[in-house]
Parts: C-alpha cells; sequence; structure tokens
C-alpha cells in the first residue's frame, strides 16, 4: 500500500509548530516510514500540488489566504490544522478587539496603507473550510503530534482529550494556582499538554482552546470563591481567544 503524500503549508504564525515538528529528529525518521512528505516550505526544496494529507499551520488573516486555503482543502482529503493559531486564531486573534485600522498604523506606522500589509479580522482554520483533525497548543506538544499523524495513517481515530487541564494538573498534585490569588484557565481549557505551566508555577493561558462543552457555572463558582469576577476571567481568556468565534467588529 502506498504511503499518504503529506503536505505542510503556514500561514499567519510563528512557524513555531513547525519547528516542534523538525525537532522531532528520530522521531520524524519514523514518521516517515508511515507517511511521505511532499510539500514543507520550511524543511524541503521539492513541492508537489499532489497530496492526501494537508497540515495547516497559522490563522486566516486576509481575504487572498482563504482562497489559498480553500485551494488546500480541494486538494487534500484530510487536513489537519497545526498549533493554536491554526485551531483557535491563537495569539493573532487578540488584534480583532481593536479597530483594525488601528491595529495596523500602530505595527506598521507610515507603511500602514501600502497594499502588500492588507491585513483583516483573524480566523481560525475551520472558521474558513472543515478540518478534520485539530494538533492544540502553542506550540503544539511533539507526542500528541505524532499520535495523532500516526493514528491517521493507520486508519485509526485519535482519541484527543475533552476534560479540562485541573484533571491533569491534580494528577500532579500541583497547588492550584488560584490559592496564590491568581486566575488560571485549566477549569475550561482542554487537556492533553499534562499541565505543564500550572506544574511551573504558572496559570494555565488557554492555549489548547476550551473543552467542547466548558462547564461554567463550575468556573463561575471557583471565580466567586477566590473573590474573582467573570470579567477578570474573560480578560484572561483573551490572550488566546480560548476557542471563541470570530464576532468582533469589522
Ligand atoms: S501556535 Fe504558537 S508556536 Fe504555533 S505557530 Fe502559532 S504562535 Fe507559533
Ligand atoms: S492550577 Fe489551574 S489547572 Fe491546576 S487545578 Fe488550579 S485551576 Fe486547575
Ligand atoms: S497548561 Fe494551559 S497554557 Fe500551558 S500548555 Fe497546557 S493548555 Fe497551554
Amino acid at each position: 500500500m502506498s504511503k499518504p503524500r503529506v503536505a505542510i503549508f503556514d500561514f499567519a504564525c510563528c512557524e513555531g509548530c513547525q519547528l516542534q515538528i523538525v525537532n522531532l529528529e528520530e522521531e520524524l525518521l519514523d514518521l516517515i516510514s508511515l507517511v511521505q512528505p511532499v510539500a514543507w516550505r520550511e524543511a524541503m526544496s521539492e513541492s508537489s500540488d499532489e497530496y492526501d494529507i494537508a497540515i495547516v499551520e497559522g490563522s486566516i488573516t486576509r481575504p487572498e489566504d482563504e482562497e489559498r486555503v480553500k485551494e488546500i482543502r480541494d486538494r487534500a482529503g484530510i487536513l489537519i490544522a497545526l498549533g493554536a493559531c491554526a485551531t483557535i486564531g491563537g495569539i493573532n486573534k487578540l488584534k480583532n478587539n481593536f479597530d483594525l485600522d488601528e491595529v495596523k498604523r500602530y505595527v506598521y506606522g507610515k507603511d500602514a496603507e501600502m497594499p502588500h500589509l492588507n491585513t483583516a479580522m483573524t480566523k481560525a482554520v475551520d472558521e474558513v473550510v472543515k478540518v478534520d483533525y485539530k494538533v492544540h497548543g502553542c506550540p503544539i506538544n511533539r507526542s500528541e503530534f505524532t499520535y495523532i499523524v500516526r493514528c491517521i495513517a493507520l486508519g485509526k481515530e485519535p482519541v484527543i482529550p475533552n476534560y479540562p487541564v485541573c484533571v491533569e494538573c491534580k494528577k500532579r498534585e500541583n497547588v492550584c494556582r488560584f490559592e496564590y490569588g491568581e486566575i488560571c484557565l485549566g477549569p475550561i481549557t482542554r487537556a492533553g499538554c499534562n499541565a505543564p505551566c500550572p506544574s511551573a508555577g504558572f496559570w494555565c493561558y488557554g492555549c489548547r482552546g476550551c473543552v467542547d462543552d466548558p462547564n461554567v457555572n463550575a468556573a463561575k463558582d471557583i471565580m466567586e470563591k477566590y473573590g474573582k469576577t467573570v470579567e477578570d476571567l474573560m480578560q484572561k481568556m483573551a490572550l488566546f481567544g480560548s476557542g471563541q468565534k470570530t464576532e468582533a467588529r469589522e
């Protein structure tokens, strides 16, 4: 049986998630025994438009990007969104909270009106095309990436946690960040990372996006118990948008 052909594409992002793939080193060779890379700007010079699996990193921030990702979707049998920028819009979605012209002036100064600096509201990939699988996180977790690609190559369905980071955090016996007077997004954020941030003394900032059906009432109870408000929680969520769809002003 021939190996599925894989192409990796990047949109608006820092390319750190692709770097995680490059950093797989020997494990990358194992993966290549299951799939055949045919296009990957960051790691190979050859490029082909014939592929079975498209891996898309980055968020969609311009009309021309929407057209490009639609073409990629049309060519691919399976599309995987790679990393928070692709799965939930990531940090790039911060700009949706501001007037776009103001953002452009702030970033590009006198060059803001140059046509190649055109920008639009940031969208996660699944706000533009159908996404079959998501590799969450900023950056992605390398083991989770290899697990998902392996499953797809072997025709199995990957199991992605749909419970909160708190579950993994409790297993690691961490003292809760709320006990330190901080706000942590663990109660509503999708697990799968093994809670590295609370384990290292930081709050979870929600890079894996929300669980499918977050227990909002339980989150409110926690906020009340520790004398915090829902507004405090929303402020923390702004960094990663926590999977919220685009609703900000045009
Ligand atoms: S998810 Fe994070 S690490 Fe990955 S490309 Fe986006 S900003 Fe970079
Ligand atoms: S530190 Fe965060 S992730 Fe850990 S138990 Fe507390 S709220 Fe949950
Ligand atoms: S603990 Fe939270 S912020 Fe840290 S990696 Fe996990 S989901 Fe991301």
